[in-house]
């Protein structure tokens, strides 16, 4: 208990002191990553627009992690993130997404090429600016020895219930909190185990959407929900979040044959991108994707059906 309450604790002293921490609310040992990280961070930029589209740009931009400044993880890679619209990023594990996600947070500086939001290079963006416009929801969210409300309020300063109910709807969270014990009130804490892993992930995109970002990046932040759960939230999004860019990082196709747009990586490149009718037509990667996908599904269902029997 001593041990949960100083972590909680130096988690929020970090937090209000470093802008950049906030966004490790996603995995506990990114924390330590963003420390390894500081001295890649380059000076603070100035631009804070009082209306932002939410147009994202990555022109050929070529990336190696400065641990193994040799190997080349992203190469000349270009692509566009459009407001309005829901982009899936899929690829084999190693191929770069994440990658991607990191210097959209601005974690890392690519060697070569450049990244432009609304036109103009993310480097000149005050941290604090993109701090607030761009949320990203990972797969494995901590929540805080707190309450629900308390974790899913942590997304806005002084934020009302009703504000905190709407974005809880739209994560599709609202009706498992109210029939948790205490509702809303409820400890979400990991030593409480009253949260399994797709509740965890639905209290977090409460929490992310509270904030009414400009941009949303899910990295697999609905891997834990089932197929049905996976769907509403994705179609609250998409119906609710008209002007949000959103990128949605994916192992799995659920969700995926929806976007607007699907870009598949493979080898830090990009190999295929467009709808999901025309990446199915052309019969390449993602084709091949989709097929083992399925396989796999329809391995799992045969599974359960047989250990039913
Ligand atoms: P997954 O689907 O498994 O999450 P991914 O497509 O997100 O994979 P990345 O995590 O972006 O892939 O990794 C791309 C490459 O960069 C991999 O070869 C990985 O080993 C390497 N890599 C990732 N993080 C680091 C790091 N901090 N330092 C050095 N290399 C790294």
């Amino acid at each position: 208990v001593l041990y949960e309450l100083q972590f909680t604790s130096a988690v929020e002293v970090l937090m209000s002191y470093w802008p950049h921490v906030k966004k490790a609310v996603g995995a506990s040992e990114k924390i330590f990553e963003y420390v390894d990280r500081k001295p890649d961070i380059p000076p603070d930029g100035s631009l804070t627009p009082q209306s932002l589209k939410g147009h994202v740009q990555f022109k050929n931009i070529t990336f190696a992690y400065p641990k193994r400044p040799d190997t080349d993880v992203l190469k000349n890679i270009s692509l566009e993130l459009k407001p309005g619209q829901m982009t899936a990023l899929v690829g084999p594990s190693g191929s770069g997404k994440s990658t991607i996600v990191s210097l959209l947070e601005r974690f890392y500086q690519p060697q070569n090429g450049e990244i432009l939001l609304d036109q103009k290079p993310l480097l000149k963006y005050k941290d604090q600016y993109l701090h607030e416009k761009i949320t990203v929801v990972s797969q494995e969210p901590v929540l805080f020895a707190r309450s629900v409300r308390e974790n899913i309020k942590y997304g806005k300063e002084n934020a009302s219930d009703e504000e905190m109910r709407a974005a809880a709807k739209l994560a599709n969270a609202d009706d498992f909190i109210a029939s948790l014990p205490k509702g809303y009130d409820t400890d979400a804490g990991e030593k409480g185990g009253q949260v399994s892993g797709g509740q965890k992930q639905r209290i977090a995109i409460a929490r992310a959407l509270i904030q009414k970002p400009q941009i949303l990046v899910l990295d697999d932040a609905t891997s834990s929900l089932d197929t049905e759960s996976e769907h509403r939230v994705h179609s609250a999004l998409q119906k609710e979040l008209k002007s949000c860019t959103v990128l949605l990082v994916s192992h799995r196709l659920s969700g995926v044959e929806k976007a607007h747009h699907i870009i598949f990586l493979r080898e830090g490149q990009v190999a295929e991108e467009g709808t999901h009718e025309e990446l199915v037509a052309k019969n390449g990667f993602y084709a091949e994707f989709v097929k083992q996908q399925n396989t796999s599904i329809h391995r799992n269902t045969e599974d359960v059906t047989n250990s039913g029997q």
